[in-house]
């Protein structure tokens, strides 16, 4: 007897949520199936932890990764945009396998004249292309001839076997490479570059209007491929989306190139003294203490008439880099240049800024300090800046980057005017290629598997950093609230989301297979990490699993599986069904609200209350001590239970109190006037936090965050009891729209009268 009452008045608490729910589904399942549920944790998928990579995500204790070091010589010839180079590479094996033959990657190869790259999609004719692929698709009547030209592979003085397969040369070595063993071979080869402005590579030149050249080289020399525990040889081909894999090393490298150039790379120049004028030394010295802003060590009137000589003669730059996982470099004799200082507590970091007059006034203004903005923000979310410097590139169309250096588009008009849509589009893809030191230069993902583990973190971390950008530098965004950052917001990533699914990949795809890379491997991890932050973790528990994440895996080469872990292990938030909803899924998020009602209590039974009694067994209720719950809609229901206090509704509840309370704890019970059931549905598969705006007759509003495990146990709706003093007026789901719920048609309620276009058109003829 006493069993059922409490049973029921659990019941009546709670509105029969749970218990209603369950009792239906339970009623209708008799065939069995296999366990969907979202919150399962996501053995199936991922990998099984070992001895290289464990359970928490750290790297194991039998973790190792291979070393590759490199001496290299290359002339660059002005005149015939020849490449030539000779390399020495030093590989150590520190796996435990003894290696058959080694594997190098041929980038170039992708742009020799009958790439299959070249034919790598289908699609015919589009109803909508960019003008530079229409011209390279359409309009060009030579294919490029490109390509690396292997001159020889030699080891001890000895010709070694290798074959080409297209992006990939296999190299076989008299015997096996043992684990632990080093082994030191060369290469001689030599390329055309290709115009980057009409060949669209990620590198090449491009002809100023005085007919000088300004070169950005990178994937210039054959690099060694990763060799590790999760791919064995990384040797998946460069088909041009999927970007590198490349192991850590140090760089000797010494470049030849016309003696007026201003060149810059990877890596410290150990000779500056030899390239730099007395007066650029001079300046460089100075920039070296200047924390505040920017020195000029090449100006705009000194670049323009160096450029104006165009000299035959040569000079050597000797560029030498530690613990870098590839390197490029600049070269043109009509480079301006400006430099800062950014003190660290190991070491002053040098902000550099490279651009011919073409990127003027916009370059000299806000360069280097987007620079600087990046190695601020960045280092105080991942580690501090380890490299000697970070150099932003002004190359038109371009936005790629290499350890300590990358190439950035942006640029004004002729006559020096510019669009805020250049302004910010130049701010942003420099925050973005310059914060890539962090993703993958350091943290060395596999780029070539995996695009969004660096696009999407790093795009993530732009975000934060342009919204950094705004609040420091008021008079750049002037016109703004804050900075406008293009991906990251919630609400961004809608169109992308509610989009046809057959032509959305889960984010957990190869960057060849990706649709829209961009908003693949970008936009939507960005934003995902973004409402992780903000409204899944929160601040603390967030930034603190990120650090963590890029700190263990700061110069070694982490895996999905590695960034899931971590996030989890550092935070103690179990993120298995978001990592399955967000990156492993093509589902978006929808959850609206599909009911609110009110209710009523009462002593005389009902007929639903007769009935789930009848299912606990009880068949006469007048034996036991219940109260009732009506709705509207009831046939019970009648109109003089409305403003009726509860107590005065229900003797049993009044008798209840008396009898097992004191009037001590009496006094502390809330009588709410009103009582509502809200029933939320999710017609969007992943689940998510519910975050509900109750606004009440008063006008005061509340706002309650559900946690997405609500939807552990009925994935289509939930319902959630509301006891209240005050009338609730209007519920809205997620009010200021932070989980990118690409249908907010159903968020309100009562429904958001909506205009339409012609509602609009036809009020305004009406004088409204
Ligand atoms: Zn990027």
């Amino acid at each position: 007897m006493i069993r059922y009452s409490y049973m029921l008045l659990a019941a009546f608490l709670l509105l029969g949520t749970s218990a209603f729910a369950q009792e239906e589904q339970t009623e209708e399942r008799a065939m069995g199936h296999e366990n969907t549920n979202r919150f399962r944790q996501l053995y199936n998928e991922m990998s099984t932890p070992n001895q290289y990579r464990t359970a928490s995500g750290a790297p194991g204790h039998a973790y190792y990764q291979n070393n590759a070091d490199y001496k290299m010589t290359i002339e660059l010839n002005d005149d015939t945009h020849i490449i030539n180079g000779f390399e020495t590479i030093t590989y150590k094996n520190n796996s435990p396998d003894d290696l058959e033959y080694l594997w190098v990657q041929l980038d170039q190869n992708v742009r020799e004249k009958d790439s299959p790259a070249k034919e790598k999609n289908g699609g015919g004719v589009g109803a909508v292309s960019q003008p530079g692929s229409f011209v390279g698709s359409y309009m060009k009547s030579e294919p490029f001839d490109g390509g690396f030209k292997i001159q020889e592979v030699k080891a001890n003085g000895r010709n070694l076997n290798h074959t080409i397969n297209w992006t990939m040369m296999r190299i076989d070595m008299p015997q096996p490479l043992k684990a632990g063993e080093s082994y030191t071979f060369s290469i001689k080869w030599s390329y055309l570059i290709p115009e980057h402005t009409v060949d669209r590579a990620r590198s090449g030149y491009e002809t100023y209007k005085d007919g000088n050249k300004g070169y950005i080289i990178a994937q210039f020399f054959p690099r060694m491929a990763v060799y590790n525990d999760v791919e064995g040889w990384q040797n998946y081909q460069f088909w041009g989306n999927g970007e590198f894999a490349l192991p850590f090393g140090d760089y000797e490298v010494d470049i030849t190139v016309p003696k007026d150039h201003l060149l810059d790379g990877t890596g410290e120049i150990v000779n500056l003294k030899d390239v730099y004028s007395k007066e650029e030394m001079k300046r460089w010295e100075k920039a070296k203490k200047s924390y505040d802003k920017p020195v000029i060590i090449r100006t705009q009137a000194e670049a323009e008439k160096i450029a104006a000589g165009k000299m035959k003669a040569t000079q050597t730059w000797k560029l030498r880099a530690k613990n870098v996982r590839d390197f490029a470099f600049t070269s043109s004799r009509r480079y301006i240049m400006d430099a800062q200082a950014v003190k660290f507590p190991e070491r002053d970091v040098m902000a550099i800024s490279i651009y011919p007059p073409e990127g003027n006034p916009l370059w000299e203004e806000y360069s280097t300090k987007a620079i600087v903005q990046t190695l601020d923000t960045y280092s105080k979310y991942t580690f501090n800046y380890p490299y000697p410097k970070a150099i932003s590139v002004h190359a038109k169309g371009q936005g790629m980057e290499y350890p300590m250096i990358c190439w950035n588009y942006g640029r004004p008009n002729e006559d020096g005017t510019y669009s805020d849509r250049t302004k910010f589009g130049m701010i942003s893809v420099i925050i973005h290629e310059v914060g890539h030191n962090y993703f993958p230069m350091i943290v060395n993902s596999d780029e070539r598997q995996w695009g969004w583990m660096d696009e999407g973190l790093d795009t993530f971390m732009q975000y934060l950093t342009e919204q950094e950008f705004g609040q420091n530098f008021p008079e750049a965004i002037k016109g703004n609230d804050a900075y406008p950052s293009r991906r990251g917001a919630p609400s961004k990533i809608v169109g992308y989301m509610k989009g046809n699914q057959e032509y959305i990949a889960p984010i957990m795809s190869n960057p060849e297979n990706a649709f829209n890379l961009g908003a693949n491997a970008y936009g939507k991890p960005a934003t995902a990490l973004n409402i992780l932050r903000e409204t899944v973790m929160g601040h603390e528990l967030f930034d603190h699993a990120f650090k963590t994440y890029a700190q263990r895996w700061m110069f070694k080469h982490p895996s999905p599986e590695d960034f899931f872990r971590t996030m989890e292990d550092a935070s103690a938030v179990d993120l298995d069904w978001f990592w399955r909803g967000w990156f492993y899924s093509t589902e978006a998020v929808d959850i609206g609200l599909k009911e609110v009602k009110q209710y009523y209590i009462t002593d005389n039974v009902t007929e639903s209350g007769r009935a789930l009694l009848a299912r606990y067994g009880v068949t006469d209720p007048s034996q036991i001590e219940a109260i009732y719950v009506v709705d509207e809609d009831s046939p019970e229901f009648t109109e003089d239970m409305r403003g009726k206090d509860m107590l005065e509704a229900s003797p049993t509840l009044k008798e209840y109190l008396m009898d097992n309370f004191t009037p001590e704890q009496r006094a502390k019970i809330k009588t709410p006037k009103y009582l509502y059931k809200v029933v939320f549905e999710k017609p969007g598969g992943i689940p998510m936090p519910i975050i509900v705006e109750y606004e009440y007759a008063d006008g005061s509003k509340k706002k309650v965050t559900y946690p997405a495990q609500v939807w552990r146990k009925n994935d289509a709706e939930v319902s959630k009891a509301i006891a209240s003093d005050k009338e609730i007026v209007k519920v809205t789901v997620d009010p200021d729209l932070e989980t990118a719920d690409i249908d907010t048609d159903n968020n309100s309620w009562p429904k958001a009268k909506k205009l339409g276009k012609f509602d609009k058109f036809k009020n305004n003829a009406k004088g409204n």
